[in-house]
């Protein structure tokens, strides 16, 4: 719908990742022999949930033989070198199936003869196709994307970090597209899809972020150039989707004069863009079209009236004046009236019939009437067309004549205007390309006055990103909730890869060594806002590489090559997996990719499966990832792992706090260094509203179980039980920790000592503590 065509080559795990961030509405896929999907893309749909449709095409379509041939001729080169593809590139098959696609399904007939290559192979004898304008002549040539030059979301972050919808609601509301959109800070439809992109498809390069920091800079600091400018682009249409419908031939007149109005603000953009420095590759690019848009613009609003017709089959779009031939038509129709008239009194004159009539109707078209009683004064050259009660009608010849003169004028007048549509639209599709400067360099200013609207309103600030593996940011606030809760928000500083300095380890010229932590454990209950402060990490990392400002009071972002998270049970039993089995797949997603570079957020990992389970892989995925030295924001229930903190350099311990107050527990959402060891899950539930007797059982049985199992040491065993593991002592990490007391007690007994009595005592006993 807007003629950008990428190319891609994946590695089968990607395709889904990618498939989630363009969101295609339509998948053409090889034919097999009973017309079912293959399995693989079978697969997809099952996971993507029915979102897009998809279309079986012929094997010999996407063959790399026709292929070549196909591309060259839609567009009009000898080599596709020139848009840097080789003639052997393994995706030209895929991207010519595509434009046969299109020209069978878009292209009026004449314009697919001069396209199609016969299924033989054999190509149509018609000269290179963009050489004219064809229906298809808005498809740009096809661009190579790697998916390195960008920051990698895949579809897991994609969904858990809310980025385009909500989980839940499925809408984007309340995701970080929705708050970015609402509050109307994005004037135009380019603009709004332009931003979907860029949160999809954040930068990883410095410079380009640079170069958007450096443009919302200025609009920050010109807010009389920012004004200006969003009034402009409120008069900018779709200019992007209207191209590309004038090109297919689709376009409606309403289409048109929206075209006209957009390219006539083509030159006051390149004005705006000319005063400041940060803005001047993107004045280059505008004032290099802006003069033949200009004239474009002219044109359009010159022909057609301000208010066009809903539907050209009415006529109606050209002013008058524009056209002489269509003039003449409709002066025929607008004077017929005064023509009817003077012809009655014509006739009056030569008959002397005073009260003879000259009228219209629909369906028998001109006629003169005479009533009843004067039906025999009609002279001999009228001819009899229509009796009535009352009346009786007659035609002339000269009124004939003048009927097919007056009908066919309103015919004539509306093919005329159908020429002359045609004519527009022939003129629009000249200017494509400039067009396309212009939604594009509309689109981007669009979103950079988005984001400088939003560091105003928002009160964000310019994150200073480098090359370096960091991530600090000092109150920093989640870009949704941020809005939602407004002051109620508590903001919280995060700092990771970042050389901190530990006073006790100053040197005496005051320099310090301290090993920056890269992961760090976040502890506290339910509900603290453990979830939101991982989040809010990772959406101020995205918006960071996306050129925005971020919710925050100073950030340093070292650039990214991923960002992986683990979030929630996310159920996908539809797709075959249970909800453990789903975790573990995408934690070893992580474990497999993450890089020094990536930033990983992991809620609540091993969650799934039983308490010892889930802690023995928390354990170990959490020291394997600080090992990796990826950036890690891990938060979790099991305190027990907290313990890494004091045998690994690179972890840090970050609780949220609560107060407890009078038996209750007051969630203050501020984190801070160190660790907890309780959950407060019983107060949790009570504030759920669990029934009163529910939850003082529960107290009753924790209070029993702790004493039982000693809770407040398993952390202690565990970290010694880890500590003998690596000392290669063959032992089970947590047959010790799960020892009872009671084994203990055997284990000191001297059983030598022991008189059967005794012994029988110690039974007892040994029963009674297991209870
Ligand atoms: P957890 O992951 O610890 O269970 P969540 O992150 O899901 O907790 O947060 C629970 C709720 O607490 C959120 O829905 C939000 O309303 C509130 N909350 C979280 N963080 C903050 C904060 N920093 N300031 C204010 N409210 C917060």
């Amino acid at each position: 719908s807007t003629g950008s065509f990428w190319l891609t080559t994946l590695t089968v795990e990607a395709l889904g990742d990618e498939l989630a961030r363009i969101g295609p509405r339509e998948l053409l896929y090889v034919e097999t022999a009973n017309r079912q999907p293959p399995p693989r893309v079978a697969q997809l749909l099952q996971v993507a949930g029915g979102g897009f449709s998809v279309t079986p095409r012929p094997a010999w379509q996407f063959r790399p033989q026709e292929a070549l041939e196909t591309l060259r001729r839609q567009f009009g080169v000898k080599s596709l070198a020139g848009f840097g593809l080789a003639d052997d590139d393994p995706a030209l098959g895929v991207a010519a199936a595509i434009v046969s696609y299109l020209v069978e399904t878009q292209c009026a007939g004449e314009d697919r003869e001069k396209l199609t290559t016969t299924s033989s192979g054999h190509s149509a004898t018609a000269p290179a196709a963009s050489s004219q304008t064809t229906s298809l002549s808005h498809l740009q040539p096809p661009r190579r994307f790697q998916r390195e030059d960008h920051l990698v979301i895949d579809q897991t972050s994609l969904r858990s970090l809310e980025i385009e919808r909500t989980i839940r609601g499925n809408a984007s509301d309340g995701s970080l597209l929705g708050v970015m959109l609402a509050g109307g800070d994005c004037r135009t439809s380019m603009g709004k899809r332009l931003l979907r992109n860029w949160l999809c498809y954040p930068l990883n390069n410095l410079p380009a972020i640079r170069a958007r920091q450096r443009v919302v800079g200025a609009l920050i600091e010109d807010t009389r150039l920012l004004d200006d400018l969003r009034e402009l682009l409120d008069e900018v249409q779709d200019v992007e989707r209207i191209a590309a419908r004038v090109s297919v031939g689709r376009a409606l007149p309403r289409d048109v004069t929206a075209l006209g109005r957009s390219c006539d603000q083509a030159q006051k953009l390149a004005a705006l863009l000319d005063q400041r420095p940060a803005m001047a590759e993107h004045h280059a690019a505008i004032a290099e079209v802006a003069q033949p848009l200009a004239q474009l613009g002219k044109t359009l609003l010159a022909a057609c009236v301000d208010e066009p017709p809903s539907h050209l089959r009415e006529g109606g779009l050209f002013r008058d004046g524009f056209d002489a031939q269509l003039d003449e038509y409709r002066g025929l129709q607008r004077d017929s009236q005064t023509w009817l008239s003077q012809y009655q009194q014509e006739l009056i004159a030569n008959t002397g019939i005073a009260n003879l009539k000259v009228g219209f109707n629909r369906v028998f078209g001109y006629y003169i009437e005479l009533t009843a009683t004067q039906r025999d004064k009609a002279p001999d050259d009228w001819t009899r067309k229509q009796t009535l009660k009352n009346a009786e009608r007659f035609i002339t010849q000269a009124l004939k004549e003048y009927e097919v003169k007056v009908l066919s004028a309103g015919e004539r007048a509306k093919a005329r205007e159908q020429e002359l549509f045609v004519e527009l639209c022939g003129l629009v599709c000249g200017q494509l390309p400039a067009l396309r400067t212009l939604a594009g360099i509309a689109a981007t200013m669009d979103v950079l006055c988005c984001f400088a609207r939003r560091a105003v309103r928002c009160r964000y600030v310019k994150p200073e990103v480098v090359q370096e593996p960091v991530l600090r940011i000092e109150a920093g606030r989640h870009p949704v909730l941020d809005v939602i809760l407004g002051d109620q928000f508590v903001p919280n500083d995060v700092e990771l890869g970042a050389a901190t300095v530990d006073e006790s380890a100053k040197d005496d010229t005051g320099g310090a060594s301290v090993s920056p932590a890269t992961l760090a454990l976040i502890t506290g209950p339910n509900m603290a806002g453990k979830s939101t402060f991982i989040r809010q990490a990772a959406l101020i990392t995205l918006l960071a590489h996306t050129g925005s400002y971020v919710p925050a009071t100073a950030a340093t972002i070292g650039l990214c090559d991923r960002i992986f998270t683990r979030i929630g049970a996310s159920d996908e039993l539809h797709a075959g997996a249970s909800t453990f089995m789903v975790e573990m797949t995408e934690t070893a997603n992580i474990c497999h990719h993450a890089t020094e570079r990536s930033l990983v957020i992991l809620d609540e990992i091993g969650r799934g499966t039983s308490t010892l389970d889930g802690l023995s892989l928390a354990w170990a995925i959490a020291e394997h990832l600080a090992l990796r030295r990826a950036r890690t924001l891990f938060a979790t229930h099991y305190h027990e792992v907290t313990q890494l903190a004091q045998t690994h350099d690179n972890i840090a311990n970050l609780h949220v706090t609560v107060r407890e107050w009078a038996d209750q527990i007051v969630f203050l959402h501020r984190v801070l260094p160190g660790s907890t060891d309780r959950s407060y899950g019983i107060h949790v539930a009570r504030i759920a509203g669990l029934p009163g007797e529910v939850v003082s059982r529960a107290n009753q049985l924790l209070g029993q179980l702790s004493v039982n199992h000693e809770i407040s040491t398993t952390g202690q065993r565990v970290a010694q039980a880890a500590a003998k593991v690596e000392a290669n002592e063959q032992m089970s990490l947590f047959t010790r920790f799960l020892e009872h007391p009671a084994l203990d007690r055997i284990r000191e007994t001297d059983l030598d000592a022991l008189s059967p009595m005794a012994a029988f005592d110690l039974l007892r006993q040994v029963k009674r503590d297991m209870q």
